[in-house]
């Protein structure tokens, strides 16, 4: 994809796949969608797609499927119990990620909720490049507590490190010696992690854990839902493994760890999760958990269609043109805006662009969820989704009061092969608009707050009447434009 170049000279990304399906989508009038925000109680969340032009909330299962993987759907062996399917899905992990031993979920987050009741006593500390929310609620749940060990560049959002994901092994000795090897029963490391922005971790870091892992006999569990786009991030960015296969990468990065897990609602494209391991021990441990709260060890909870959706979108991930779709797409979003002032997130990650929300919206105190604004902000002016990714899905503290996030986020994710490159250009064209208006966007507070993942459901309200003012600014730079 990256190779080709333009006679013109104009730098955009060129997709090697064709459309041949179509969905139509709905940009409806800035006054419906001030309804509809309204409506979702200024969460993005909490919208209907009837309302959304672009839907940039998440990549988890939005993916767009290839005629590969739809073809296959329909060879699905319906049987309950030893289906042909999850043996076809059991052949493709073992040759993709290079595990025998496959547990079957219905998504990530359940493998997180099997692993960590499986592993995890009250009171232990599991170290980790950084949180995801569903793997920090299911530690939580089980009396558990992280240790987030970013390097200390981690957190600088416009930064050129390239390998941002990776975790400070002086750290990581600091917290084994801190808290007791018997505390820790193990080490998670996150493929492109999620939360501070889709930023890859390299292979000679996941060497390093895995060094220091050895020496104190502590197991390595490795989060590979965004597996394919790190193994494509290092052939890019890693010097010694520019020559590398997709294949080469991801089986290195794979037999680094003890447990690997997955949401396959992101990796393969499909709609469901595993856990994989090579250690027969492990596997026994988790296997009773499958049946309990997923459904029988040979499908998981998952239509076996979704099955052998997986078991090729596994395959396809081994593909660099298939990989590299949303990665460039991703690139050319994230420079466009960088190069129009708008504070994004660089490097360039996965699974979306990252907009720095406490610097776009630097007037709106972090209590009241600028990174929330903002994504209600650029919904009503676009009919855009977006996700907040800051305080919002953040927790309290025991006292109930907030732990401020330590970024404020609005993600704008970019499901693979989904959007065409005029509407990246819609959303850069948006976003820059709302840049030059960003003093017009005003703070939220909740009005309905669940006591866990409240992010998901949470209610919230302006806290003057700035959606009312900016529609009015809209109108007027816009006229009677959709
Ligand atoms: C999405 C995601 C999960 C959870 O997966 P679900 O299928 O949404 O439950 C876990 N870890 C990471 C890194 C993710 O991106």
């Amino acid at each position: 994809m990256s190779n080709v170049k333009f006679y013109l000279g104009e730098d955009i990304p060129l997709e090697l796949h064709k459309v041949r399906m179509v969905q139509k989508l709905y940009l409806v009038p800035i006054e419906r969608r001030l309804e509809a925000i309204k409506d979702a109680g200024f969460n993005t969340f909490r919208l209907s797609t009837k309302d959304v032009y672009l839907d940039m909330l998440t990549d988890s299962g939005t993916n767009a499927m290839s005629d590969n993987q739809i073809s296959a759907m329909l060879r699905a062996d319906d049987a309950y119990a030893g289906s042909q399917s999850f043996e076809r899905l059991q052949e493709a992990v073992e040759e993709v990620l290079g595990k025998k031993y496959l547990l079957p979920v219905h998504q990530g987050r359940a493998a997180e909720n099997v692993i960590s009741r499986t592993f995890i006593k009250p009171g232990n500390v599991i170290p980790m490049n950084y949180h995801f929310t569903t793997a920090l609620a299911h530690i939580l749940e089980n009396g558990g507590k992280v240790a987030e060990l970013l390097h200390d560049e981690a957190l600088i959002l416009h930064s050129e490190n390239p390998f941002k994901g990776n975790m400070d092994i002086a750290k990581l000795e600091a917290c084994i010696q801190e808290n007791g090897v018997e505390n820790i029963p193990f080490i998670r490391m996150e493929a492109s992690t999620n939360l501070i922005g889709g930023q890859p971790f390299s292979i000679s870091n996941l060497m390093d854990v895995r060094r220091v892992a050895d020496k104190y006999g502590i197991m390595l569990v490795l989060d590979a839902s965004l597996l394919g786009e790190n193994a494509y991030l290092v052939k890019q960015r890693e010097e010694q493994w520019k020559e590398n296969s997709m294949a080469d990468i991801i089986k290195m990065m794979t037999g680094l760890a003890d447990l690997v897990y997955f949401s396959a609602r992101k990796l393969s494209s499909s709609r469901g999760g595993g856990i994989c391991t090579n250690r027969r021990d492990l596997y026994s441990k988790m296997e009773a958990l499958i049946p309990l709260y997923e459904g029988f060890l040979t499908y998981g909870g998952i239509s076996v269609r979704e099955i052998e959706a997986m078991t090729v979108g596994l395959r396809e991930t081994l593909d660099e043109t298939m990989i590299s779709q949303s990665p460039n797409f991703i690139k050319y979003l994230v420079e466009t805006l960088d190069k129009h002032g708008v504070p994004v997130v660089t490097p360039p990650g996965v699974l979306g662009a990252h907009v720095d929300a406490m610097s776009f919206c630097s007037h709106i105190p972090q209590t009241e969820y600028p990174a929330g604004a903002l994504a209600a902000a650029l919904y009503l002016i676009s009919g855009i989704r977006g996700m907040e990714r800051g305080t919002v899905s953040s927790v309290r503290d025991e006292n109930g009061d907030e732990i401020l996030a330590d970024v404020e986020l609005l993600r704008l994710a970019v499901p693979r092969r989904v959007f065409t490159l005029s509407q990246i250009k819609y959303v850069v064209d948006r976003v820059v608009w709302l840049y030059e208006n960003r003093e017009m966007i005003g703070g939220l507070r909740f009005v309905y707050e669940p006591p866990v993942l409240r992010f998901f459901m949470g209610g919230l309200e302006p806290t003057s009447d700035w959606p009312e003012k900016l529609m009015l600014k809209f109108r007027k730079d816009f006229g009677d434009s959709l």
